[in-house]
């Protein structure tokens, strides 16, 4: 068996791999940046699974070369919009995911950001450096508490719900929230109110955070119309992925005031991040790192190696995309 790893991940994973006796081919030169069709398209010949990372698109051209030997595609991340799913089913190769072991990291990201950004974190550590702190002030850079405050949970699934209990339990936060389905069990457990619509729970938010999946309904689910019925002293947290906000409208908003503030780990176009938002003091910007912890990390890795290896012993692997 072959199995092309498309950038090098913890070590862990392609050790289980290996102990297969499988010749696991690990594309080495992307490092530090993103592999390039042309190395996605030279490792899938002949392969017989593909561990790929959300940085790969992985299109029907990439399978076809891949085709018939390629049984599939383990990706790297819970989220799954950079491969072609329907593509995948045409060749009736398998597609997995990683959820649920980077729940608490990604959880705990978004609330470091909802933190930082409503205590001003960046902003106070840019004004240190700079050498701006002359003297302690009553009006020096004042910000928000969190305690108390309403927030509106876009998408309560595994990390929503996440964010949710550490809002309502290390917090005292109100917790609105909008998903296709309402989960009575969590409004009993946490006191959170379900709201049909996301345009009749933006204006009652001071904080809202994202956590839909990226699909063609949720594309600039957050957009200029949007951002505009939200309240002016609110901020705004994504955690998902970039193009469910309108990023020009974001900066807009950002800089006419709008919204008082956000925090941003995805980008529309990433890693390109639109230049008017990087002029701005009032956001913050991480390099999609939210699941971005050693352990973690380690975790993904024997996950995705786990379903390549249920995959090619022939049985159905635990974390198969339907
Ligand atoms: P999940 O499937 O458990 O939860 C997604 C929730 O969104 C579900 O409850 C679903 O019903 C809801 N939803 C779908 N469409 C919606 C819509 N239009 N409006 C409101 N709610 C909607 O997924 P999860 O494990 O919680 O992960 C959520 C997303 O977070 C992933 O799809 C991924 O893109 C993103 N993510 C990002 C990072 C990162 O590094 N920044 C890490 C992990 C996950």
């Amino acid at each position: 068996m072959k199995v092309f790893i498309s950038r090098p991940i913890p070590k862990v994973g392609i050790d289980m791999l290996k102990a297969k006796g499988w010749d696991v081919v690990v594309n080495e030169k992307a490092e530090g940046r993103a592999a390039t069709k042309a190395e996605l398209i030279e490792g899938a010949k002949s392969s017989d699974a593909i561990l790929a990372v959300l940085t790969d698109k992985i299109d029907g051209e990439v399978m076809d070369v891949g085709t018939p030997a390629l049984k599939i595609i383990a990706n790297y991340a819970v989220g799954f919009d950079n491969i072609d799913l329907e593509a995948a089913k045409q060749r009736k190769i398998m597609v997995t995911n990683t959820p649920g072991v980077l729940t608490n990291t990604v959880a705990e990201h978004t609330f470091t950001l909802m933190l930082s950004i409503a205590h001003r974190i960046s902003e106070a550590d840019r004004f240190s450096r700079a050498g701006r702190y002359h003297a302690w002030g009553p009006n020096l850079l004042l910000g928000t508490d969190l305690s108390g405050k309403t927030l509106g949970v876009v998408g309560l699934g595994r990390i929503g719900s996440r964010v949710a209990f550490h809002a309502v339990k290390g917090f005292e936060m109100k917790v609105l929230y909008n998903d296709p389905k309402p989960n009575s069990d969590f409004e009993k457990e946490f006191g959170a109110q379900y709201v049909e619509r996301i345009d009749d729970m933006l204006p009652h938010c001071d904080f809202v955070s994202i956590h839909v999946p990226l699909l063609d309904s949720t594309h600039h689910l957050i957009n200029e119309a949007r951002l505009k019925i939200m309240k002016r002293s609110a901020y705004l947290i994504n955690t998902s992925r970039g193009p469910i906000i309108d990023e020009k409208a974001l900066a807009l908003s950002l800089s006419k005031g709008w919204i008082r503030g956000a925090a941003i780990d995805v980008f529309e176009f990433e890693p390109e991040i639109v230049p008017e938002l990087k002029e701005l003091d009032n956001v913050i910007l991480t390099p999609h790192i939210a699941s971005a912890t050693g352990e973690t990390r380690n975790k993904m890795a024997e996950m995705a190696a786990q379903n390549i290896i249920e995959a090619l012993g022939g049985r159905t692997p635990p974390n198969l995309v339907k």
